[in-house]
């Protein structure tokens, strides 16, 4: 049992999907939860489990700093957010990737280098990074920007693993493979067929159906106490990847 009493937590895009199921999972084994995201309203039913709320898009660097200034330190950052771009290379723009890169990337350094330095006073702290199978992992169709970014969030994840685990940070990422979220039935649909979208990525799964946003948020608290795993990468995705 995962006992996270006494350390508090920070989850980006806790509004809704994986952020949110881990945020009540993470206050669930004890720990003081404060779920940010650009989404005011998504965020409010967080309250009445007795998690703080806060607004924050993580594509503004001047407001991470105002939050963790306000906010102090941190035990356990869950860097959720980030983007589905949909495309080959050949559909992906410039623009579509330098978005990608902001959010899937670049915003999750900015959140990780905003708690290192209490962390490391501390000796003690857990990063959760969320990477996908669609990374370093495997290469899958239609998710060539996606991939892309998601890869970086591997490599980042192991980088700074490696500078700082002498100091006390654990640093690890999921890279979960298809997940019954808000934003997945939004994909399905833009497809078209809904059903038929839906069964043919049911079909992929060698366990036969779509993992839930809870069976993330267990391994996001597993790594958020767990004190002898760092750098690495865990696929979470019903046999995907066997
Ligand atoms: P989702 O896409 O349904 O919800 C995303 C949340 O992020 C929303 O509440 C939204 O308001 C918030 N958000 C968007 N832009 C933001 C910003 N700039 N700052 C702060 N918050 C912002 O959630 P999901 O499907 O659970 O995905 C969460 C993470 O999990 C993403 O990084 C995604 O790539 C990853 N992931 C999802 C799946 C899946 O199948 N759903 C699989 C692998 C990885």
């Amino acid at each position: 049992v995962i006992d996270l009493t006494g350390k508090t937590a920070l989850v980006t895009a806790a509004g809704q999907g994986i952020g949110r199921a881990s945020a009540l999972a993470l206050a669930a084994a004890g720990a003081r939860v404060i779920a940010t995201d650009i989404n005011a309203d998504a965020l409010s039913p967080l309250t009445e489990h007795g998690i703080e709320t806060r607004v924050l898009d993580v594509l503004d660097a001047d407001a991470i700093s105002e939050c963790m200034a306000q906010v102090g330190a941190v035990d356990i950052l869950f860097n959720c957010a980030g983007v589905v771009h949909g495309g080959t290379i050949m559909e992906a723009s410039d623009d579509d990737l330098d978005f990608a890169y902001a959010l899937n990337v670049k915003a999750m350094v900015r959140m990780c280098r905003a708690v290192l330095p209490a962390m490391i006073n501390k000796g003690d702290g857990a990063i959760v990074n969320m990477a996908s199978v669609a990374s370093s992992t495997k290469g899958v169709p239609n998710r060539f920007v996606y991939g892309t970014t998601k890869a970086a969030v591997v490599g980042m994840t192991k980088a700074l693993a490696a500078d700082h685990v002498a100091q006390g940070i654990r640093c690890n990422c999921i890279c979960p493979g298809t997940v019954e979220t808000p934003s997945l039935k939004e994909r399905l649909s833009a497809q078209g067929d809904y059903e038929a979208t839906r069964s043919a990525f049911v079909a992929r799964q060698p366990i036969g159906r779509i993992g839930t946003a809870e069976e993330i948020a267990d391994l996001v608290v597993y790594l958020a106490g767990a004190t002898y795993t760092t750098g690495q990468a865990i696929n979470i995705d019903g046999g995907w990847t066997i």
